[in-house]
């Protein structure tokens, strides 16, 4: 676990620039907690899963209004799923599988020192990010933690990409109260969502697939010289279309996943995460748990 904020700001710069204005209270303070299993036998699994979990998401400077705030302790419930993972792991210790787990635990505060739209910002990967809006920082957190995933990857040519959020008002939109899957090409040349969304299915945990279009990566494309990516456009994503899509085409660009031959799939559990949607009241679910573990495990 990485709990020095000095190397967290040197190491994950785009996480750090979530965590900024959550420095000044110890208890807020950001931490990148990352687990590894390894199943006895000849590994037939290889999975890399970055979790997001924002401890609490107050949008940050576009601060979030209108009432929007309530239920946004729950924003963690990507982390949770994968470290339920690694819990369900550790109990039955199955052969054959090999899971590396990287988890950005951030608090997404504001205050005079949080990071503002327009800023840029280089990823890990050395990707110029420019903000576009301060309330869409769960990609942030997620690409650092893709980036340092795909460095310990290294020359594992079994590695699979997976990327657990509650990132996207559109996820639940469009296809709540589902897990929505977007994939890379290479994750859709081998089937990687259609697999998962068929084990998804039964064992209770059911999955939409999502494309990844053309139009998603235009959508993040610099606009000036000084910036390489754009991390989100101004709006709410439930009004933006290819809302929950789009998403993936940054992290795949801004992590350095895209300069690499493997399957990542990103899993949007905003519209699965919390019983009925109810993100205030209702009771979390553990999406994607039991998708993870019908496809990988049995
Ligand atoms: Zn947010």
């Amino acid at each position: 676990m990485i709990s020095n904020q000095r190397q967290l700001e040197k190491d994950y710069p785009l996480l750090f620039a979530v965590a900024r204005s959550s420095e000044s209270v110890e208890r807020h303070q950001a931490r990148v907690i990352t687990m590894t299993y390894e199943g006895e036998g000849p590994i037939e699994h290889s999975l890399y899963l970055a979790g997001k979990g924002i401890t609490y998401d107050t949008g940050g400077a576009d601060l979030k209004t209108g009432g929007h705030m309530a239920g946004m302790s729950r924003d963690k419930g990507g982390a949770a799923t994968v470290v339920g993972f690694m819990k369900m792991l550790a109990a039955i210790q199955p052969k054959g599988i090999k899971v590396v787990a990287e988890v950005g635990a951030v608090r997404n505060s504001i205050g005079s020192n949080a990071f503002v739209a327009d800023e840029i910002i280089t990823s890990r990967a050395g990707v110029r990010v420019r903000i576009g809006n301060t309330d869409a920082e769960g990609r942030l957190v997620l690409c650092d933690v893709l980036t340092h995933l795909k460095e310990l990857a290294a020359e594992d040519d079994k590695a699979e990409f997976f990327s657990v959020a509650t990132l996207t008002g559109h996820a639940a939109r469009a296809v709540g109260p589902y897990t929505a899957l977007v994939e890379n090409g290479v994750a859709r040349a081998k089937n990687s969502a259609q697999q998962l969304s068929v084990a998804g299915d039964l064992w209770a945990d059911p999955a939409e697939i999502s494309r990844s279009r053309r139009e998603d990566f235009d959508f993040v494309k610099p606009r000036t010289k000084a910036d390489d990516i754009l991390s989100s456009n101004n709006a709410a994503s439930a009004v933006t279309a290819r809302g929950h899509q789009f998403p993936m085409a940054f992290l795949q660009l801004a992590s350095g996943l895209n300069d690499t031959q493997y399957a990542y799939t990103h899993v949007d559990i905003a519209g699965s995460g919390v019983e009925g949607g109810d993100w205030q009241h209702g009771k979390p679910t553990a999406a994607g748990l039991m998708m993870l573990a019908g496809r990988y495990l049995i």
